[in-house]
């Protein structure tokens, strides 16, 4: 009969499917009730099992597309009341979900199979008896499917099946057939956080550790799965508690110890990998890191890694029971009594807010290094929720908050400027524009002097001679402008001892290549690291210098002391260090980016760590260096000695311990209390062939170039006066990571729990009595920029225009240079002089951020493109006029500052309201921009020069509206902007010619966060299109000739002599005279091409990007915490469900 009703379907197939056929007698029975004939169910329920067990075939059929087999089949399942024939619709189901993966499961969820399982469930469970073989095929499922069912969790808790489970493990602990799918399915409910709540009030973690029991090699797989289950309720805070409460921590360790030492042949990981899962989830919490100490935890861990180190297999063991020791590593103190600088310089009055307002407004002896409350309960909350991977820099937030919505802050600003009147006085720094030309300016060296006789004024231009007359510069400091931070004399390098630290070596096949420079006894090189028993040979002092001079030509040691004398630091230095001394030799050694594997040199670095736990008699904790004391530091002669006094320098501690490891403390920059990453050292009195470890502990950012490749600078004297005077790339084992050195919620911008981070390096030095420096990148101090100045100016020819005037003097008391630079008009005839006063102005500035010493050397190299005789150098000074400001900050360079100037504030977002008093370059540097506006002379193009400590390659920021408007979803039609496309130029044409540009890193959205950066306020308020911010790698680049390099000087003032040339040919595109030139209009088409411009779009997201991978120990350690917001569970019904899918398809593939 049901044959016949079915045949109309079947007909197109030849001997039609009897399963199909089956399937449909089903179906009718379940249309009609009360033709119900459980005879019948049974049999026909019983004969599509036996196919199904019988052919692969029938199992596909009932799930091939546009099949209604499992439907029919859950739908019985729903109705029946018969339990022969639910038992073998239960056992078609095992079938059809045990083979075929996801994809037949995916159809039985998709088809509500989840819910009938669970209601089954339930209601079996009131059965009395209950029927065991039900309760075995129905949790077989459930475990089958829970994973596949993003909705599972809260599913089960709805339906009332947790407890249910939880019943069934409790009466069944001896039965592990039943037992087994029971753990694994309470393990998939236990993914959802609420669950985990509600199985932990029930018992369930008494239960699993019912389970849970020393080394056997039988039931692992239940083992296994409780394992699971328990550390997926120890997700939750209030269950770690409920188990640290009952003493579970000790009792876990043990488990592992256990099977650590039972486990010889490593048959078991996986289980001693899901111990280490329950322990790490215990330590979430302050309670389960303080039970774990006081277990011994550390000790176990410790013990049975290093005991592991020597099998690849058990890696995974190491890590996670490192991950676990570094986050119970209890907290230290920063050995420091301030983080304040330990310089000091009062300013002339602090600013109404901000950072340093609130430095200022600090108590006196409050310990700022720690906060008190740390170990207060109450701050729990604060720290564990702590998601470990925040991002310290604020334009390195998520990119759509920061992206700017505001249109008007988007259009030029139509604001007032100051009265013309008070801008009238920066017209002697535009002499060009106005003074007439004399005969004698196109005579010798085309000398174009401002007038000489200026007034002793603040603002009076600085005269650098055309000839190396030997002036002082102090001497354009008259005293009675001192700066009011004046309590030190003068430098007085006169009156310093030399200290030879270096033993004369004679290496015959080098002394003729290099000259022999012997210092007169009057000046000291370097410190010698604070001088020492060699001071008695002073006055013989005689050292071989390389003669670097004739190798760089802009390099003079002698000039560079005499610089030296000018500048003034708040420390008041009175040394030189080395390399700024004899000079940097750039060679064409190309450094390629160190390849390191991931976490493996940092395993190792850590477990070093771990070990001053461990094994406290070890460390020496012995203090070799120290700027906070004044007292010298006695010396047994068996530590390395260290020095940071002088130019540029940052090093403000150095903590021997172990006999060849040295923790190092850098200095905050002044009137601040972080920022530190710059850092410029000397090492003295090592032992050749030691390797020799140092950590610098007191960083702040979240992670770091050193962790993909970018090495520490050195400077060996010895190599220098054997022939190598350079800087190189050096040092292995580099890593950087978290540390166990708090941050108080000071020094962490507010923010409570946060820990400082570990750079380490690790140098085997070549020579004996050498001194070596290390420094963040190749140091460029501000003697060096006066030295390069005074060079760079006796080239001048008389086709140049050259002239230095002081922009301003500086907080310091030092002074700011200004370069004008253009070439000459060929004749005082009117048609000259016209030419010459219409050539656009193009302002160029660098160096705002000391750190990014990278920069200056970018500047160098376009400096001395601009000052050579090239052909296109000539045609570039024809072209424009160059306004430079070389750099921006000299007070933050000359004390070692990272980031601020003196008054402790970030100079580039000082740009919208400087203060004259504290930030004067950017005061003077605005208002001379907004004079030249007010005259009419825009500038074609405003770039300033900085570094990046994150990404690769050199690249541009600049500034469109459109591109910004289109990155956020604002609805751009109300948004009609005309815009000229021209801001794309330039950083095109740089990517065609300049290898280490990349133009797909550029970006021209403007964010909130720079809103008052000189690029962002350069282009609204003066109006300026092409204003940029060139940023520059510290690291090396990923793409083009350079690719896999790092990053060198030689590279870097290519990359400023190109940017020149690129200026040269932007010309091309903006000079009315040349615009029509058809080889020109291809590049033209093709750069404004408005097609192409959902490219870059793209790419600015990209770029906003870091080229930082997530540090990989990160993203598991943050994984951890996910747990905020945990609900309080009282009948939760109506919660949301927490749980992700892709939480649960993970868990599910961990096993
Ligand atoms: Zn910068």
């Amino acid at each position: 009969m049901w044959q016949e009703i079915n045949k109309p379907k079947m007909a197109t197939e030849k001997g039609a499917s009897r399963v199909l056929t089956l399937l449909g007698q089903l179906e009718r029975l379940n249309e009609d009730p009360k033709a119900s004939d459980t005879d019948a169910t049974r049999q026909i329920t019983g004969k599509i099992l036996h196919l199904i067990q019988t052919q692969e075939k029938t199992r596909k059929e009932m799930v091939s597309k546009g099949s209604s087999g499992m439907e029919v089949i859950l739908s019985f399942l729903e109705n029946t009341r018969d339990l022969q024939t639910t038992m073998n619709i239960l056992s078609i189901l095992n079938e059809l979900l045990t083979v075929g993966g996801g994809r037949r499961t995916g159809v039985f969820v998709s088809k509500g199979g989840t819910a009938i399982l669970l209601q089954l469930l339930v209601s079996s469970s009131k059965d009395i008896p209950l029927n065991e073989e039900l309760m075995l095929h129905v949790h077989s499922l459930l475990v089958k499917v829970g994973p596949k069912d993003r909705k599972f969790g809260v599913k089960a808790r709805l339906n009332g099946a947790l407890n249910v489970t939880v019943n069934l493990v409790k009466r069944n602990l001896q039965n592990h057939k039943l037992l087994l799918p029971c753990v694994q399915v309470l393990r998939v409910y236990s993914g959802n956080l609420v669950n985990a709540v509600s199985l932990g009030k029930s018992g369930a973690l008494e239960l699993m550790f019912e389970i849970i029991g020393p080394f056997s090699k039988k039931n692992t797989t239940l083992l296994k799965a409780a394992l699971d289950t328990l550390a997926a309720l120890l997700k939750s805070k209030m269950n770690a508690r409920r188990a640290l409460d009952r003493g579970y921590m000790s009792t876990v360790l043990t488990i592992y110890q256990d099977w650590h030492r039972n486990d010889k042949r490593h048959r078991h990981m996986i289980i001693r990998k899901s111990i280490l899962g329950c322990i790490k989830n215990f330590t979430n919490i302050k309670l389960g890191r303080k039970a774990f100490i006081d277990a011994n935890g550390m000790r176990i861990l410790y013990n049975a890694s290093t005991e592991c180190l020597p099998v690849r297999t058990l890696d995974p063991l190491v890590n996670t029971s490192s991950l676990i020791m570094r986050k119970c590593f209890p907290k230290n103190r920063l050995p420091l009594p301030t983080i304040k600088s330990v310089y000091q310089h009062a300013l002339p009055h602090i600013p109404a807010g901000g950072p340093v307002a609130q430095l200022y407004s600090q108590p006196p002896g409050v310990d700022d290094v720690v906060d008190e409350s740390d170990e207060n309960e109450a701050t729990e909350v604060d720290t564990e929720n702590d998601t470990e991977n925040e991002d310290d820099e604020t334009d390195h937030k998520t990119q759509n908050d920061d992206i700017e919505t505001d249109i008007n802050k988007l259009l030029p600003r139509q604001m007032q400027t100051r009265p013309f009147d008070e801008l009238r006085v920066y017209e002697r720094f535009c002499l060009e524009f106005t003074r007439d030309f004399e005969d004698n300016d196109f005579e010798s060296h085309g000398s174009v002097m401002p007038p000489t006789s200026v007034e002793p004024d603040l603002h009076c231009p600085l005269i650098i001679p055309t000839m190396l007359a030997s002036i002082s510069p102090q001497n354009s400091h008259p005293q009675n402008i001192q700066p009011p931070r004046s309590n030190h004399s003068p430098l007085e390098l006169d009156s310093i001892s030399i200290s030879k630290t270096l033993e004369c070596k004679h290496n015959p096949d080098l002394v003729c290549s290099l000259g022999l420079l012997v210092l007169d006894g009057g000046v000291s090189v370097n410190g010698g690291s604070g001088g020492g028993p060699q001071e008695e040979t002073r006055d013989q002092a005689e050292i071989e210098v390389p003669d670097t001079a004739a190798l760089l030509p802009l390099h003079d040691p002698d000039l560079y002391l005499e610089m030296v004398k000018g500048t003034r630091s708040v420390p008041a230095y009175t040394e030189v260090a080395y390399p700024d001394y004899f000079g940097h030799v750039a060679l064409n050694l190309h450094e390629p980016i160190l390849e390191r594997v991931n976490g493996v040199q940092s395993r190792t670095k850590i477990f070093q760590d771990i070990e001053r736990l461990i094994h406290p008699s070890d460390i020496l904790d012995k203090v070799v260096y120290d700027l906070d004391m004044s007292c010298p530091i006695l010396d047994n002669g068996e530590s390395l000695k260290f020095n940071s006094k002088f130019e540029s320098g940052n090093l403000r501690k150095a903590i021997q311990v172990r006999k060849c490891e040295y923790d190092l403390i850098l200095n905050s920059d002044i009137n601040s209390n972080h920022y530190h990453q710059w850092f410029y050292f000397e090492v003295g009195s090592m032992r050749p062939g030691v390797r020799y470890r140092f950590n610098i502990i007191n960083c702040e950012k979240s992670n770091s170039q050193f962790n993909y490749g970018m090495q520490v600078l050195m400077y060996s004297v010895q190599e220098a006066i054997s022939g190598s005077p350079q800087w190189v790339r050096t040092g292995s084992d580099i890593c950087y990571y978290k540390n166990h050195f708090s941050r108080s919620s000071i020094a962490a911008g507010g923010q409570r729990g946060k820990s400082y981070f570990t750079m380490t390096f690790t140098v085997t030095f070549q020579h004996k009595d050498d001194v070596c420096y290390f420094a963040y990148h190749y140091p460029y101090t501000y003697s060096m920029l006066k030295m390069h100045l005074q060079k760079l100016s006796a080239l001048r020819t008389a086709e140049i225009y050259y002239r230095q005037d002081e922009l301003c003097e500086t907080l310091g008391g030092n002074s700011c240079p200004l370069l004008t630079i253009t070439a000459m008009p060929e004749s005082r005839s009117n048609e000259h002089i016209s030419q010459f006063r219409s050539r656009p102005v193009v302002f160029l500035s660098s160096r705002v951020h000391p750190g990014e010493t990278n920069s200056s050397w970018v500047m160098k190299g376009s400096l001395e493109f601009l000052m050579s005789c090239s052909p296109q150098a000539q045609h570039l000074r024809e072209s424009y006029i160059f306004k430079i400001i070389p750099m921006l900050n000299p007070d933050g360079v000359i004390n070692g500052n990272h980031r601020c100037s003196l008054s402790g504030e970030d100079l580039n977002r000082q740009w919208q309201n400087p203060n004259e008093g504290l930030h004067p370059t950017i005061y003077h540097a605005k208002s001379l921009l907004q004079y030249l506006r007010a005259t009419g002379r825009t500038p074609l193009v405003f770039c300033d020069y900085h570094g990046h400590s994150r990404k690769k390659n050199v690249f541009m920021y600049g500034c469109s509206i459109k591109e910004t408007v289109w990155q956020t979803n604002v609805n751009t039609s109300n948004c009609d902007i005309h815009e000229d496309l021209g801001y794309r130029t330039l950083p095109k044409l740089l990517s065609l010619m300049a290898p280490a540009f990349s133009l797909s890193s550029c970006s021209f959205v403007v964010e909130r966060s720079k809103e008052a950066t000189a690029r962002v306020v350069v282009w609204r308020e003066i109006g300026v299109q092409r204003s940029y911010t060139m940023e520059s790698t510290l690291c090396g680049f990923d793409q083009g000739k350079y690719k896999g390099l790092q990053i060198g000087t030689k590279e870097l003032e290519e990359m400023g002599a190109q940017f020149c040339v690129g200026l040269l040919r932007l010309r091309g595109f903006t000079d009315p005279l040349e615009l029509h030139n058809s080889h020109l209009e291809d590049i033209e088409n093709d750069l404004v091409d408005p097609c192409s411009i959902p490219n870059i779009t793209s790419s600015t997201t990209h770029l906003l990007e870091e080229d930082e991978p997530v540090f990989l120990e990160e993203v598991d350690y943050s994984a951890e915490s996910n747990d905020e917001n945990e609900p309080d569970l009282q009948d939760n019904h109506v919660l949301p469900d927490p749980s992700s899918d892709s939480e649960l398809s993970r868990q599910d593939s961990l096993t």
